[in-house]
């Protein structure tokens, strides 16, 4: 009866089960790398900026338009510094098809309003405009650093990073004190913290001179100082303030890691490896990490963006072969993070069907809400290739939906590749706690997520 229960019923097991000795230091040493990574790449500019460095370390060049490309070339194209794409050329002809894996390195965030400083009771504020799904109450009372480029009137662009150095002062937005809080915790959590509410407190000492907005004059000197920007330079910055502390192990056992933007770097990093590990794959290997995710893949560096079919041509053109028949020929791994099963949370998951901490690379057959509305919803024949591949390859997997149905959803970047007529499928690494300033992921599906994407590269 076991027997026959073993051959015919299905069951998602725990990868630690599935996996020996020699595995288990892989995936450490792995994800160390990962969470240098993560440390570095706190927005989609500084994770685009250290890909590039780590892509030119394993041979990768710039594509220049007209270059001429041959089987294992390694080339990259940084789409105006956000978002970035890498290939290497295989063996067989373009037409025939390419191995895509698309994450994305932008995560949610505090951006600054255009606007953003200004003193209140002798107190210095950044005003914010949050970017992408948060929960505003979260993001109170912890410590922030800010990130980003200012833009000047004569073309020049400089880098401000504040607050990343264990050093280098924080910046922090304020809650209420709970004996002064009878209201606000009648609220709801969505009303409690509200969107104008998130001003970031950065400075409190007064210029010493006399008139009015002393401490705002403090912090704008103290600005002009380091970076010579006057208040006017912010119209045309873009500056963003995240959490401020460093990515960590997490539990006694250190098998899981918390840190800021998980969502979707860890997937970016497994992509990255994957592509860094391939040297003369039969199909052409392409990785993308894209921006604008978060708020619905659009604008230029977006994945709606046409510059990555501007790439794909250009790839094509080298081989004279034709873009549209690359597309309709190619896979395309659309790597992006699932909600892991949370005990705490048992109510909104629907146990059989949602992926859990260290099963594995999650396969999404479908993402969206409601009736499957807004996703690309992969065919059964993609999911079974993915089957036979990974177990093929030994690639700890598991399947995964977003939540119970009508509880709530989700998208990526799969529907805006599948529209391009590109077989597409969703997988990815399961995190609790996503879109909040510290997410909890499990090394083993992180290393199994890279696992995964280079098996298809290789495929
Ligand atoms: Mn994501
Ligand atoms: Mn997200």
């Amino acid at each position: 009866m076991d027997d026959l229960r073993e051959k015919l019923f299905y069951e998602s097991k725990n990868g630690y089960d599935r996996i020996g000795t020699e595995e288990r230091m892989a995936v450490e040493s792995y994800c160390r790398e990962y969470m240098d990574f993560l440390n570095e790449a706190r927005t989609e500019r500084e994770a685009v900026r250290y890909a590039i460095e780590k892509a030119e370390e394993n041979g990768f060049k710039p594509y220049v338009p007209g270059m001429a490309l041959k089987a294992g070339d390694r080339v990259y194209r940084s789409n105006r510094g956000k978002a970035l794409m890498l290939a290497v050329i295989g063996t067989e002809p373009l037409e025939q098809g390419s191995v895509i894996a698309g994450a994305h390195v932008d995560s949610p965030r505090l951006d600054l309003k255009q606007i953003p400083l200004y003193e209140q009771d002798e107190l210095c504020y950044l005003r914010t405009h949050y970017y992408g799904g948060i929960k505003k109450y979260q993001w109170v009372t912890i410590p922030l650093e800010l990130h980003g480029v200012v833009s000047l009137k004569s073309g020049e662009l400089v880098e401000v990073c504040l607050g990343r150095g264990p050093e280098e002062p924080k910046f922090v937005i304020t809650d209420l004190l709970p004996h002064l809080a009878a209201d606000q915790m009648k609220k709801t959590m969505a009303e409690g913290i509200t969107g104008e509410g998130l001003n970031l407190l950065i400075g409190s000492t007064p210029y010493a001179d006399d008139g009015k907005d002393r401490v705002k004059l403090a912090v704008m000197s103290l600005l002009n100082d380091a970076y010579g920007i006057t208040e006017e330079d912010f119209l045309s910055a873009e500056l963003t303030a995240v959490p401020a502390y460093d990515v960590c192990e997490v539990g006694l056992d250190r098998s899981m890691i918390g840190g800021y933007g998980h969502d979707d770097r860890v997937c970016a990093w497994a992509e990255l490896r994957a592509i860094f590990d391939v040297t003369e794959p039969r199909r052409t290997c392409v990785c993308i990490l894209a921006d604008k995710e978060e708020i619905g893949s659009e604008g230029v560096s977006g994945m709606q963006s046409s510059a990555f079919d501007c790439f794909m041509e250009d790839l094509c053109a080298a081989q004279g072969a034709a873009l549209r028949r690359c597309l309709e020929n190619s896979f395309c791994l659309s790597a992006d993070v699932t909600a892991a099963f949370d005990p705490l949370y048992p109510e909104v998951a629907e146990k059989r069907s949602e992926s859990k901490m260290n099963h594995g690379m999650a396969i999404c057959k479908f993402t969206g809400a409601r009736g499957k509305s807004s996703t690309s919803d992969a065919s059964a024949e993609i999911v079974g290739y993915l089957r036979g591949l990974f177990d093929r390859e030994k690639v700890v997997w598991q399947m995964a939906e977003m939540g119970k149905v009508d509880q709530g959803g989700g998208g990526t970047i799969a529907k805006y590749m599948a529209n391009r007529n590109i077989d597409t499928i969703d997988a990815g690494v399961p995190v609790l706690s996503m879109h909040a300033p510290f997410e909890t992921v499990a090394k083993l599906d992180c290393y199994m997520t890279y696992k995964g994407i280079l098996a298809a590269y290789r495929d």
